[in-house]
């Protein structure tokens, strides 16, 4: 089973994978916790292109951006998604192509079509099971990471509209496939969130 968390800046993904991985592996399950960009050695360097947090002249253009998380997402899916998927392990990724769809399209204004092609490509077409989408409010998300010290010249530089674009492009996914999203409210408190994905878990791995 794949499991794919997404959402903006300061949802709280992490957090949530933390737990959901935590619950699975007391239940006996074989889990295995990845994330994009990043999740390979190969990854870690893309991550460092993409994420290149000096002034904006290292940024790639946009579609050297789209290109290189498409590279990273390639090579985590042949390298690490596949092979746990094909031995029977629960495989939790932070991220995946939804974030593309939203960042890289939506976001920079990509054509979202483009990116979608692009992200089957690398993929091969491998698609998740189920999303969760933790859905936040850019001003909120925002100022949750500058409190953990985490904002970034990067995250300063993109600006408001930027980030509800993100926000609104995985809002119309979700909408547009609901059997395989799980849309929540990340201001609701973390186990409260933490249960409904459980729960939701648990009626899939028993279906
Ligand atoms: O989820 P995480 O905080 O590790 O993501 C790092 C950054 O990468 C985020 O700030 C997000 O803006 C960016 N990102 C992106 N496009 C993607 C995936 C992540 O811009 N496809």
């Amino acid at each position: 089973i794949f499991v794919v968390f997404e959402g903006g800046e300061g949802a709280g993904k992490s957090t949530q994978v933390t737990r959901l991985s935590e619950a699975l592996i007391e239940a006996g399950h074989d889990v295995v916790v990845t994330r994009e960009p990043g999740a390979t050695d190969m990854g870690a360097r893309i991550r460092s292109l993409v994420l290149s947090n000096g002034d904006n002249s290292d940024a790639p253009s946009p579609r050297a951006e789209a290109l290189l998380y498409a590279a990273d997402r390639a090579h985590h899916v042949a390298t690490v998604v596949r092979p746990a998927l094909g031995r029977g392990a629960v495989v939790i990724s932070d991220r995946y192509v939804d974030s593309s769809l939203a960042y890289q399209g939506a976001g920079r204004t990509l054509p979202v079509q483009e990116i979608s092609w692009l992200s089957s490509w690398a993929t091969g077409g491998l698609k998740p099971d189920l999303v969760v989408l933790l859905d936040v409010d850019p001003t909120v998300g925002l100022s949750r990471v500058d409190s953990r010290g985490q904002g970034t010249d990067r995250l300063e530089s993109e600006s408001r509209s930027f980030h509800e674009r993100v926000r609104y492009a995985f809002l119309d996914l979700a909408s547009a496939d609901p059997k395989r999203y799980l849309v929540l409210d990340a201001a609701r408190p973390a186990e409260e969130i933490a249960d409904v994905v459980a729960t939701r878990l648990n009626s899939l791995l028993t279906s």
